[in-house]
């Protein structure tokens, strides 16, 4: 599996990540991008060289030696983020979610998180698994079947979508695995699955979708579904 990443979270978030600012439930979606990215992966050790060492700013790195100092910057940031203060034995083996008969491989960044995975619940050909979360973020597995379309909405707050298997595809383009969605409330998108292929994601609310359209007996157990 060798897609390249499209879709990144974009220089001030990965800046907001490195500097340990932000929210945890965001830094996690990013953890887990950056986890699938090469690309972001070095993004973040420049920023981290550049954070660190603001005087020596144009001198080059040395990248020879910059493994270990990834895996040190990784283990500052998620220790100084409250919710995961006291993190337990960094995780061994390939971490898996499973979805009926499905079993899905999952970035490291989320281990945690996904051995504390809830029960499933299902709405039609999605499914959703609400993991804890800080208090101001809702954090969810999403199962989408394929050739599956989510009903058009908007956002009350920021919606961010990492595409963990399959894809997604929107009014704005296609998104694979380990690409990142982030929509505002001045997005309106109606995300669907390919007619081949089924999706799981990880999904991030800040506030409830609003859906604008279909039957409105349903919009409202829909909300609750995502939310
Ligand atoms: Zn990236």
């Amino acid at each position: 599996m060798t897609h390249a990443v499209k879709h990144h979270p974009g220089i001030p978030l990965l800046e907001q990540y490195v500097e340990g600012t932000l929210e945890a439930d965001v830094a996690l979606a990013v953890a887990a991008h950056i986890d699938l990215c090469p690309h972001c992966q070095q993004l973040c050790q420049d920023l981290a060289v550049e954070q660190g060492t603001q005087l020596q700013l144009m001198e080059p790195m040395d990248t020879n030696t910059s493994e270990p100092d990834w895996q040190a910057m990784m283990d500052s940031i998620i220790a100084e983020s409250p919710d995961t203060a006291e993190l337990p034995k960094q995780h061994k083996g390939p971490v898996t979610v499973h979805w009926k008969d499905k079993t899905f491989q999952v970035p490291r960044a989320l281990a945690r998180l996904v051995e504390q995975q809830t029960k499933w619940t299902q709405l039609g050909s999605i499914a959703n698994n609400k993991l804890p979360a800080g208090d101001k973020r809702h954090v969810s597995l999403l199962y989408i079947d394929k050739d599956t379309a989510i009903p058009q909405h908007t956002h009350l707050g920021i919606e961010i979508t990492l595409v963990l298997s399959g894809a997604i595809v929107d009014e704005q383009g296609q998104y694979g695995v380990g690409d990142i969605l982030i929509n505002t409330p001045d997005d309106t998108h109606t995300p669907r699955t390919l007619p081949d292929q089924d999706c799981l994601c990880l999904s991030v609310l800040s506030a409830p979708l609003k859906f604008n359209k279909g039957f409105t007996r349903l919009l409202n157990p829909l909300q609750h579904f995502f939310y």
